[in-house]
């Protein structure tokens, strides 16, 4: 069993994290732990660890005994034309920043671990799935519903944590969860901002300083909106506000839209409600995503 322990320089004091690379190795530890009686938590990621990730990691500990951290960029959810190739991958600082938060466990796999050689099935999605990111990558949830589901099968974690930050993500994994009856809670985490308001990202390394400048504009659009709209504004006008000062800010709107917050089937009057704002939009070659409820 290839089980290594490391330890990091911003040290704690606290445990080192154990990382395993293969599902058998995994299944080992996390079969002790549940042995001796241990709750366990699951934080699926793709690296490049950031504040927002950690207060997943943080909550998760809070939530169990055991916290089981993954990394894998997994390449079913990203289309041949996405940054796949570019990703950041940062593992040894990731690692440090999982013991500072009590994770456990790193469960590190291979793609050809994940995906071997005439893998070849995949979950098919409706309902929270459908519009909003789908509209423009047809094929993303897809590939995060079947690595989410291998992941919850490996682990078979008590609870698994997602961040609020991919809203739609959250709701297609609690769909799936329930859906196939897995014997998992899914927990969602609020979005960790910058001061500014900009959601933290894997991604925001790619902004320019520039483009960092401008992104705020999007929380602020999507913050200006929600109040407008509990204020007793017309919601499409308050929408179509927010889509103008988003493009004014030098972004190529994806969407703004306004979405029955569980079901996210869209909504025409605030009564509909509980609502949530979600965007997405470029700004150079990157692509953010941020999302904020409307405080009715
Ligand atoms: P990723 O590594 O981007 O796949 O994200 C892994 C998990 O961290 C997902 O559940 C994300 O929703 C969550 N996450 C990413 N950014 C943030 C953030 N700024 N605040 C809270 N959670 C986040």
């Amino acid at each position: 069993m290839s089980f290594s322990a490391t330890s990091s320089s911003t040290d704690t004091g606290s445990m080192p994290v154990g990382m395993v690379h293969t599902v058998a190795d995994l299944r080992r530890q996390v079969g002790d732990w549940r042995k001796a009686g241990k709750r366990i938590a699951l934080v699926p990621t793709m690296g490049a660890l950031h504040a927002g990730h950690v207060a997943l990691m943080e909550a998760a500990s809070r939530q169990a005994d055991k916290v089981v951290l993954s990394i894998f960029v997994n390449p079913t959810q990203f289309a041949p034309t996405e940054d796949l190739s570019r990703y950041p991958r940062t593992l040894e600082a990731d690692l440090a920043k999982a013991q500072g938060a009590g994770v456990a466990l790193a469960f590190v796999p291979s793609a050809a671990d994940m995906y071997p050689d005439g893998f070849c099935t995949t979950i098919s999605l409706a309902g929270p799935a459908l519009g909003l990111e789908t509209d423009f990558r047809p094929t993303h949830f897809a590939g995060v519903a079947t690595v989410v589901a291998k992941l919850l099968i490996q682990v078979a974690p008590d609870v698994a944590l997602f961040g609020e930050k991919d809203y739609q993500q959250l709701a297609v994994v609690s769909q799936l969860a329930r859906d196939m009856d897995l014997p998992v809670t899914i927990l969602g985490v609020p979005t960790v901002r910058e001061a500014d308001g900009l959601a933290l990202s894997s991604r925001n390394v790619y902004l320019s300083p520039a483009e960092r400048a401008n992104a705020p504009a999007l929380h602020r659009a999507l913050t200006q909106a929600a109040h407008a709209i509990a204020g007793g504004a017309e919601p499409a006008l308050a929408v179509e506000a927010a889509r103008a000062q988003v493009i004014a800010a030098g972004f190529a709107l994806d969407y703004l839209e306004l979405r029955h917050a569980r079901t996210l089937a869209p909504v025409a009057a605030a009564t509909d409600g509980p609502l949530r704002l979600l965007v997405a939009a470029r700004i150079g070659t990157t692509r953010l995503i941020d999302n904020i409820p409307v405080p009715l």
